[in-house]
């Protein structure tokens, strides 16, 4: 019977040096807040949301729990915006919340736009208070901590920070004031991984959530050179970066790959076979299971398939292409555990000899 000889958290950091291992990794990059995982914490939305204590209940669950092999917090994608005034609504149990007020909704309001303190503005500290309760319990379990911090990109379009309808007018028509936003929205993210960093962790998932809205030829100008810029950064800060990625990714995937980050978190729409096959053998991929389609509709048995497939086609970490969809039955996050552990020694970075 296969044996780890890698804790977690060793596991994992071998994977984002591009060093062996002893199986792959099935590391919580993207979102686990699932009902299921609620139910048995006790900890819900939406107050897993905003209290720190159920916040870092809810995350140590998908360790403790389904056994998931780190913790990744928060469970939104609004944390930024909404530090910079954006409003939420419809906080619910079983889904995420919606926008409600966009914290730019003119162009005027771009020079408005302050930077947040990260121990003051939304619900920042409480995510930071949750990443201080973690990152011991984290580092007694030696697994690693995830936190989420949205690229320039996707905030300037996106998540919170403003409306698509008119962030993608203004993409195309007021170039000029998205740079300033881009360059706001650059800087939001730093300070605020910086924060997260300080509190204890040890891994940023840099959310680039709309790139896949960006046309290919747009996305070498502006794009590229602020989200690279903001890898640059995070990791000077210390921290391992893994840049996601949501949508159909294929047109800037080979984009991506420029972006100079430990890993790409890989969405489910692009072939994990064909990511493998434009990115080489020198990058470091995570994904991509679909959370829908599979993970969710599916049962155990095909779950364990999809997870020998990414394996087969070249995953170093085995996790979903997006975040865990608050409906997914438990024993299909536990489905892919077991994959990863009976399955992993055939992943790429295990058949080089440790
Ligand atoms: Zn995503």
């Amino acid at each position: 019977m296969y044996h780890d000889v890698m804790t977690p958290v060793e596991r994992f950091h071998a994977v984002m040096e591009k060093n062996p291992v002893d199986r792959i990794p099935v590391t919580p990059l993207t979102q686990t807040g699932t009902v299921d995982l609620m139910e048995a914490s006790g900890a819900h939305w939406p107050e897993a949301h905003k209290d720190p204590e159920k916040m870092a209940k809810l995350g140590w669950a998908a360790y403790e729990i389904a056994g998931l092999e780190g913790v990744r917090i928060p469970f939104y994608i609004y944390a930024e915006s909404q530090a910079c005034g954006a409003e939420l609504t419809k906080w619910k149990k079983d889904n995420q919340p919606v926008l409600k007020k966009a914290a730019v909704s003119s162009l005027e309001d771009i020079d408005r736009l302050e930077i947040p303190d990260p121990e003051r503005d939304g619900l920042m500290p409480q995510i930071l208070e949750a990443t201080r309760i973690l990152a011991s319990r984290c580092s007694v379990e030696k697994i690693p901590l995830i936190l989420t911090v949205i690229a320039p990109t996707a905030l300037t379009l996106n998540a919170g920070m403003t409306d698509l309808m008119y962030s993608v007018l203004w993409f195309k028509r007021n170039p000029e004031e998205i740079e300033k936003l881009m360059k706001k929205c650059l800087e939001i993210g730093v300070v605020y991984a910086e924060a997260l960093i300080d509190a204890g962790a040890d891994t940023i998932l840099y959310n680039g959530a709309f790139d896949a809205g960006v046309a290919p030829a747009d996305y070498e100008k502006m794009p590229l050179k602020y989200n690279r810029e903001g890898v640059k950064k995070l990791k000077e800060l210390g921290a391992y970066v893994v840049y996601h990625s949501c949508m159909d990714i294929k047109g800037v995937f080979p984009h991506l790959l420029k972006l100079d980050a430990h890993a790409i978190s890989l969405s489910q729409e692009m072939d994990m076979k064909d990511a493998r096959a434009i990115a080489g053998e020198d990058t470091i991929i995570a994904g991509n299971i679909d959370p829908t389609y599979t993970l969710i509709k599916k049962s155990p048995e095909d779950v364990i398939e999809a997870c020998k497939y990414c394996i087969d086609a070249g995953s170093d970490v085995l996790c979903p292409g997006c975040g865990w969809g608050p409906k997914t039955p438990l024993i299909n996050m536990k489905a892919m555990v077991k994959a990863g552990k009976e399955y992993g020694q055939n992943a790429r970075l295990a058949k080089k000899a440790l």
